[in-house]
């Protein structure tokens, strides 16, 4: 769509993409503008020329159109890495829903000049006949700092501000009597830090014969334009990092860049390691534990060209390098890839767009693969390549189900099932580690009456209260926090109480039955404070305890080499997430726990504990057949038409009041039955409509929510019924969030 207007930005960066300036587009360079190129134009009173980025191409103005300056000239064809990540905001905007800005504020970097770090340094200005003459004349005059200043000078010829200083103890008064007398000069230069710490490189392993397949099969693409992306299929432990290594090293020997991203700040450590061995400090490392300067100074580093590889979650796909080699997302399949907010993208998809743009490959990997991602290799978009075999010659583990209806059966109430129980014992009495994961966080869970039947809940959120240890009833959306209550608050039932295992829990149950075990619990709860989830992985590496307990972190990726044991404590719990991709998310968070086990010389064994063991979910995920539970899945997908069977687009209404957010709801619906009796032509296939109705979490932070879900074989129908909708007037008391990736 050619627009008369561009919509520029002068100041690029994070924070003044809200201050965009409108130009008129002469009819000279109508045909040839693009959204990201860079442009003069007119600014001020005086209309000075000033560079800017073209963000947006319009036909509509605001502005009186007599006024509108007319842009002076394209500065630069070719686009900048600027420009390039305006673009893809532009693709994200369409794609996801959102304002431009938005779209932008997403994959600009912050900057942050408050926090620069710079070091001043004196240069010798005069040659080194003058510098010794003048020496020769301050020895004569006594003049002792100044001579002190230049003997070092003359020795270096550069020398830092903070040696004059500290060391030489020289004035200020002597530095500037120098500077005045044409001695020397300041300069100054930026200082980046690096978060990467140093550490000591070991080698790196030689690829084994399946490693080496797939590095081959990957880089031989490496420099074709159009190619399809990748999903390497690789089993838990069969070396797929160290394929990552050798696929970044291969591209920096042809100058290119890699970024590798990782679904957890836990695993960063672990992943940095890996790759500091082959790249040493240009390896660098984003997270949301960084402060702003330390970002700010990332992506600076990435522009000058100081990085081959960034490692990070799914922000570190905006690194800005302008020669990218390989995107690379490991555990392809982890939620953490879709971000929670407006624009509501998903990293896999916003890779593969990114590298479509630059020619990059993409390489998504995973031991479980979104069921996503392997329809596409099925229908051949994405080109599959597998690792069936483990590095280590042990193979994978064995994993046993247990029914814990027939351990109630037999009179056995507590957490461990009898076979759970003697392995455990087992392997502490061989020194060997074991893994307890748990399916859930907190202590009982939540409170319930057994009177009335109800829980406890946030009067804010309409979620149930978690309990802890300390007597504490917390929400975990918006941490409201109450005292525990010892009577039902809806019947005044005294029968009230709580009813789930939660980490705490286990953790005192271990304790009970196995006092000598050292133990470490990771969850929310533990891992709050900066540094603390790292902290308990390298403790547990370093074999400072026995136990690990945890939640969903400690199951991602994770590779200790010690724990031959791994015990899956309630394990349908994420069944019954009220969620279509419940069985799903269960068959991959029980093959990835499975995986931690027997990584190293032993043999590892999982114990499953179960109320559903003929669920295929959890039979196939003891089994270790992925192929298997893909072909059921898609069964109850096709059957279903959900995704990727069929496409759904999530509406989130959210309002201050409950009969705002009906309101909105109604009108929204009416909207899209508007725009589909306008496209029912659209191949005869009809769209479904589902809804307005609450959300799961009907109200959270005082804001009513509903939700509408639209139904079609198609993604382009859904994009344009949503584009119709946002043509629509809003109702600014109403916040309307697009789901276009459910
Ligand atoms: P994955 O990511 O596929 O689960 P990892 O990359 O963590 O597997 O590798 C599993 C283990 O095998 C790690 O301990 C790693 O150090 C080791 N490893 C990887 N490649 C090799 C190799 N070629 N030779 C020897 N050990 C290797
Ligand atoms: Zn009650
Ligand atoms: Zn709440």
């Amino acid at each position: 769509m050619a627009g008369k207007y561009a919509n520029v930005i002068i100041d690029i960066a994070h924070e003044s993409v809200d201050h965009s300036f409108q130009y008129r587009i002469p009819a000279r360079l109508m045909d040839e503008l693009q959204t990201g190129m860079e442009v003069a134009v007119p600014f001020g009173a005086k209309n000075r020329s000033r560079n800017g980025y073209v963000i947006e191409i319009t036909s509509h103005t605001q502005y009186d159109k007599e006024k509108i300056k007319e842009l002076y000239s394209i500065v630069q064809k070719k686009m900048a890495i600027e420009g390039q990540l305006i673009q893809l905001a532009a693709w994200i905007r369409d794609r996801y829903g959102s304002t431009m800005i938005q779209a932008l504020k997403t994959v600009l970097p912050v900057r942050d000049r408050m926090r620069q770090l710079e070091e001043k340094q004196y240069v010798l200005a005069v040659d080194e006949e003058r510098a010794h003459a003048l020496l020769g004349e301050y020895r004569q005059k006594k003049y002792t700092a100044k001579v002190r200043v230049l003997e070092e000078l003359i020795r270096g010829r550069v020398l830092s501000s903070k040696i004059v200083r500290e060391k030489l103890k020289v004035s200020p008064a002597t530095v500037d009597a120098l500077i005045r007398d044409g001695v020397m000069y300041t300069k100054t230069n930026q200082l980046y830090r690096n978060p990467v710490e140093e550490a000591q490189k070991e080698p790196r392993y030689h690829l084994n014969a399946a490693q080496q397949a797939v590095a081959d099969k990957v880089h031989h693409v490496f420099f074709c334009r159009q190619k399809k992306p990748f999903l390497l299929h690789g089993v838990t432990g069969s070396g797929k990092t160290e394929v990552y290594v050798e696929l970044a090293a291969l591209a920096a020997k042809e100058g290119k860049s890699s970024i590798v991203l990782i679904p957890e700040i836990a695993l960063t450590r672990q992943t940095v390691l890996r790759f500091y061995r082959q790249f040493g400090s240009r390896v660098s490392v984003l997270h949301s534990k960084l402060s702003k300067g330390e970002r700010s100074d990332q992506f600076q580093r990435a522009k000058n060209g100081e990085i081959d590889v960034m490692i990070g979650p799914r922000s570190a796909l905006f690194t800005p390098f302008s020669n990218l080699g390989y995107i690379i997302v490991d555990e392809e399949h982890e939620t953490s890839y879709k971000s929670e907010t407006i624009p509501r993208y998903h990293a896999r998809e916003v890779a593969v767009r990114r590298a479509e743009m630059t020619g990059a490959t993409v390489l998504l990997a995973s031991a479980t693969p979104s069921v996503d991602s392997y329809y596409c290799a099925m229908q051949g978009v994405y080109e599959l390549l597998e690792m069936k075999e483990r590095i280590s010659k042990q193979g994978l583990a064995d994993v046993s189900i247990v029914d814990m209806r027939r351990e109630l059966l037999r009179g056995n109430r507590s957490v461990f099932s009898r076979v759970l129980y003697e392995q455990m014992q087992e392997r502490l009495n061989k020194k060997q580690q074991i893994m307890l994961f748990i399916n859930r966080r907190g202590y009982h869970g939540f409170l319930s009456c057994r009177s009335c039947g109800k829980a406890v809940k946030c009067p804010n959120c309409d979620v149930t209260l978690s309990l802890h240890n300390d007597g504490r009833m917390l929400c975990h959306y918006c941490g409201y926090e109450q005292p525990r209550v010892m009577s039902c608050p809806a019947c005044g039932s005294k029968y009230i109480g709580g009813f789930r295992v939660g980490t705490q829990q286990v953790e005192e149950q271990v304790l009970k039955w196995f006092p000598a075990a050292k133990v470490l619990r990771m969850d929310m709860d533990t891992t709050r404070s900066k540094n603390s989830s790292e902290q308990i992985v390298t403790a547990f590496r370093k074999k400072e305890a026995d136990i690990l307990i945890g939640t969903q972190m400690i199951v991602k990726g994770h590779d200790f080499p010690d724990v031959t044991l791994v015990g899956i404590l309630a394990a349908d719990m994420s069944l019954q997430i009220n969620d279509f991709r419940s069985a799903e998310r269960t068959f991959q968070l029980l093959t990835q726990a499975a995986g931690r086990a027997g990584r190293g010389k032993e043999k590892g064994s999982v114990i499953i504990q179960t109320y559903n063991p003929e669920h295929y979910s959890i039979r196939l995920s003891a089994k270790q057949d992925y192929e298997g539970f893909y072909k059921e899945e898609m069964k109850f997908r096709s059957m279903m038409r959900y995704p990727p069977a069929g496409n759904v687009m999530e509406i989130l209404v959210s309002a201050d009041t409950e009969s705002l957010a009906v309101r909105a709801g109604e009108r929204i619906a009416a909207g899209i039955r508007q725009f589909c009796g306008s496209c029912l032509s659209d191949g005869g296939r009809t769209p479904v409509l589902i809804g307005p109705a609450p959300a799961a979490i009907s109200k959270l932070n005082n804001k009513y929510r509903r939700v509408i879900y639209v139904r079609h074989e198609t993604e382009l129908f859904l994009q344009k019924c949503r584009m119709y909708l946002e043509r629509q007037t809003a109702d600014e008391d109403v916040q309307i969030q697009y789901d276009m990736t459910l």
